[in-house]
């Protein structure tokens, strides 16, 4: 074995021992540019460890998304603002730097089905979590179940640090599922807690005047929690039609001219829809209580 192999064999061994892998991946290419460039030994250096500086970083960031569980990744630059009513481009790429996030404030994003409210909050929740942020995507029924399930099994204090240590909470779909009394007041307990402290963002088919609805009937539970939500918050109202809607109309225009019938007429493609709308409602489950001590 030569010298050179030899260095290069212990040299990798080094950085799997220490995990290292920017600089496991990139050395010898490095090296090969500085013999070349002639470059100084500390310039070299600089370089390998810059590599490991931008390797760590990425890793986080990937290590953030994958905690996010988000149902699936959407993002700023697939959403089309030109065909979104009551959304300001300007405004979301504003909320896109995070500053709300470190407020924090929240988002509530309003409005119909189908008008790119989880879109959105999902998008913002990516870009949050390129700034190394601790997010959590989960649905407000998805939520409150395991709230009361830990409660059931004396895990209640240590699910909520963990939602406590979360930067931006997303809750998704509030006012799908109404919930008891006690999964009313246990969301409102995470809403105080999170107040003025942590980031959280919820999206609502629902007007204001219409959430009490979802917490019971209990009027005074309802203003008290939003009025800690939206105390320093952003609303974001969107309008209109459903995106998909729309662009199932647009295609069906298409195809109904060329054939004559219809798309919404054809039961198979109609199910299909319906289908994929069911799947979506699922949602991943919150990872498990005790999966953490
Ligand atoms: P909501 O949460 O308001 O019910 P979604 O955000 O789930 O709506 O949007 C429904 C579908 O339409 C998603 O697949 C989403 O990516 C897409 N969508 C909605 N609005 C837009 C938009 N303006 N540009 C691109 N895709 C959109
Ligand atoms: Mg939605």
């Amino acid at each position: 074995m030569s010298a050179a192999t030899l260095a290069r064999e212990l040299v990798v061994a080094q950085t799997r021992a220490l995990k290292l892998p920017g600089i496991a991946r990139t050395f010898e290419a490095l090296a090969r540019q500085a013999r070349d460039a002639h470059w100084p030994h500390e310039d070299y250096l600089h370089e390998v460890l810059t590599a490991e500086q931008a390797s760590r970083h990425e890793s986080v960031i990937r290590q953030r998304l994958r905690e996010a569980r988000f149902p699936e990744v959407k993002t700023l630059d697939t959403f089309d603002f030109t065909a979104a009513e009551g959304v300001s481009a300007t405004q979301i790429h504003t909320l896109a730097r995070g500053e709300w996030v470190t407020s924090p404030e929240n988002l509530i994003f309003a409005g119909p089905i189908g008008t790119g409210k989880t879109h959105l909050a999902i998008a913002l929740g990516v870009e949050a979590t390129k700034q190394k942020r601790r997010v959590l995507f989960t649905r407000a029924a998805d939520l409150v179940r395991h709230l009361l399930e830990a409660r059931d099994a004396r895990e209640l204090t240590r699910l909520q640090q963990r939602l406590q240590r979360v930067d931006v909470l997303i809750v998704d779909e509030l006012g799908f599922v109404p919930f008891d009394r006690v999964g009313g007041e246990l969301l409102f307990n995470l809403i105080t807690d999170r107040y003025e402290r942590r980031a959280t963002v919820v999206s609502t088919n629902l007007a204001f005047a219409e959430w009490v609805t979802v917490f019971a009937g209990d009027e005074k539970l309802t203003t008290a929690l939003l009025d800690r939500l939206a105390h320093h918050a952003t609303v974001i109202t969107t309008t209109g039609k459903s995106y998909r809607m729309r662009k199932r109309r647009g295609s069906t225009a298409e195809v109904a001219h060329a054939v004559e019938e219809p798309i919404a007429s054809q039961p198979d493609r109609a199910g299909g829809r319906r289908n994929d709308d069911r799947k979506g409602a699922q949602g991943p489950a919150l990872p498990r209580v005790a999966a953490r001590r």
